[in-house]
């Protein structure tokens, strides 16, 4: 039995403290914050419950295969409800596309905007099956550790398809642009603009048109909660406010940490905290990645978001709505290119009480918005405020109605928010982005090349951004440490 210590209780440290537990193992899990779920932690106001972080929940199927490796499902942890409608698109004033829970009802959406293009979209979701099948099913439960985990018989038949783009792929088919955004969408949650992202990556259609959009009651933290429960019955400890300070390295191993002021010991640390902050936590030369490294990588974008308690049910939107009724390929490059505060964002809207009943006060609604960021910008109240101003007044003409009067509270979160709470790079949001250069074994090591007991997972390294990712990466890890020890 191996004693082990991981950095951080967000998803990706959960997943690997509940497999490393089972595999036998003492697992104690530091927190620095005084609630676990990391970026997926939950605010509770006057009545109110958010997500404040992911609220999209994507591919059931990770989730299930995670539960079943401990002989559960996630019923018996969480209620699940699929959405219909999965979300809502906007485009302009009354001007927006429904996308519901099957591809035959997607499929007469597309073909009432263009004409021919149902029998494209059937054809590029068969592409999109059969990617998903390769990739989730099979490669992204690789760890990184060698190019040769991408060659496989499959991957060499798909090998146009690293080297094409979600862009180029989609606009060969569609031209209609309403329906290039909506298909051009999924793949923002790899954190790279559709222009930098493989055509590969097309499994993220798979997932959203093909399995589907999910609400667990109460919201994802019932998620956290539910692996919190698994990992305490396999008996992971959870400790909250102990931040940890300092990773001290003897002859080439982790001889203790520090935490809260004090040594502890340990044989394997793991750390789920931001990769570039543990990093922070060695001494210089046991560092992998240096400075320079880290500028020169392609984040994921950061996020200014706002938890608001509405006194009233609003009205035009669905759960999750998504406003694009301005110049996507700008708001791109002011995130990806020149890195500026946007001038017209593109922004996403969510309103878990629309399904939930749970999470807002009877006859009041719970708003989340979020606009995309580059990460590093300079984050002030006062731009907060401008930007929570600007949504609103587009909120307001698009979904033709007067919502600012009804704002009981908000709260904000932002760039600065993110470093002080996560230790977050630059304040990113979602980590290292799926770029071709940043796939696989071209991301950052699951183990230490310079420290023998020294473990990283979580979303800036494998497999990537988002809670499935992180579910597999702290399996990846896990199996990893057990690999060791073996040796
Ligand atoms: C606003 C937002 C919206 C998102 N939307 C979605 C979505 O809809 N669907 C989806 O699938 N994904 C979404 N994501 C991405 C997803 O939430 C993340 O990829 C995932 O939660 C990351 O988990 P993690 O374990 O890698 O890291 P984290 O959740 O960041 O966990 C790291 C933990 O380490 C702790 N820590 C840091 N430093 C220390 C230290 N020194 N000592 C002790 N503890 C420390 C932190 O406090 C934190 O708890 C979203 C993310 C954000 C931020």
């Amino acid at each position: 039995m191996k004693k082990i210590a991981v950095i951080g209780s967000g998803f990706s440290s959960l997943a690997a403290s509940c497999y490393l537990a089972k595999m036998g193992n003492k697992v104690t899990i530091y927190e620095k914050n005084h609630t676990i779920g990391g970026r997926a932690r939950q605010l509770k106001k006057d009545g109110f419950t958010f997500d404040m972080g992911p609220t999209w929940y994507w591919m059931p199927d990770v989730f299930e295969r995670f539960f079943q490796d401990f002989g559960k499902v996630p019923s018996q942890f969480y209620e699940l409800e699929k959405l219909n409608p999965a979300y809502r698109v906007y485009f302009g004033t009354d001007d927006y596309i429904t996308i519901e829970d099957s591809l035959e009802k997607i499929c007469a959406a597309f073909e009432s905007e263009e004409p021919g293009s149902s029998i494209k979209l059937r054809q590029f979701m068969a592409q999109a099956l059969d990617n998903y099948n390769i990739a989730i099913k099979d490669l992204v439960y690789r760890p990184g550790v060698s190019p040769l985990e991408l060659v496989t018989l499959k991957t060499m038949k798909k090998i146009g398809q690293f080297f094409s783009t979600i862009s180029k792929d989609v606009r060969c088919e569609f031209t209609n642009p309403k329906l290039i955004s909506i298909l051009e969408f999924p793949v923002l949650f790899l954190g790279a603009k559709p222009s930098e992202t493989p055509a590969f990556y097309s499994f993220m259609n798979y997932a959203d048109f093909g399995l589907g959009t999910f609400h667990p009651k109460n919201g994802m933290y019932s998620v956290i909660n539910g692996m919190k429960t698994l990992a305490e019955e396999l008996g992971v400890t959870i400790k909250t406010d102990q931040n940890v300070e300092k990773i001290n390295v003897e002859n080439g191993c982790v001889s203790t940490i520090v935490v809260n002021g004090k040594k502890l010991t340990a044989d394997v640390i793991l750390s789920g905290a931001d990769y570039h902050h543990t990093e922070t936590l060695l001494d210089e030369k046991y560092r992998q990645y240096s400075e320079n490294y880290w500028q020169n990588k392609t984040f994921a974008p950061s996020a200014l978001l706002f938890y608001v308690g509405f006194d009233k049910k609003i009205k035009n939107v669905d759960h999750h709505t998504l406003f694009f009724d301005v110049d996507f390929e700008k708001h791109s490059q002011e995130i990806y290119d020149t890195p500026e505060w946007p001038n017209d964002p593109l922004f996403y809207a969510s309103f878990p009480s629309k399904t939930d009943k749970s999470v807002s006060p009877e006859g009041k609604e719970a708003g989340i918005f979020l606009i995309p960021l580059a990460p590093g910008l300079d984050d002030i109240p006062e731009i907060r405020e401008e930007y929570f101003e600007k949504i609103m007044d587009r909120f307001e003409k698009i979904t033709n109605q007067e919502v600012k009067k009804y704002v009981i509270f908000k709260e904000s979160f932002c760039i600065n928010d993110f470093v002080t709470d996560y230790n977050s790079y630059k304040g990113n949001a979602y980590g290292l982005a799926n770029t071709l250069l940043q796939t696989a074994f071209l991301r950052p090591k699951l183990k230490s090349g310079k420290v023998k007991n020294l473990f990283f997972t979580g979303q800036l390294t494998v497999p990537g951004p988002g809670v499935p990712p992180a579910l597999i990466s702290g399996k990846l890890t896990a199996g990893l440490i057990e690999k060791e020890s073996k040796i």
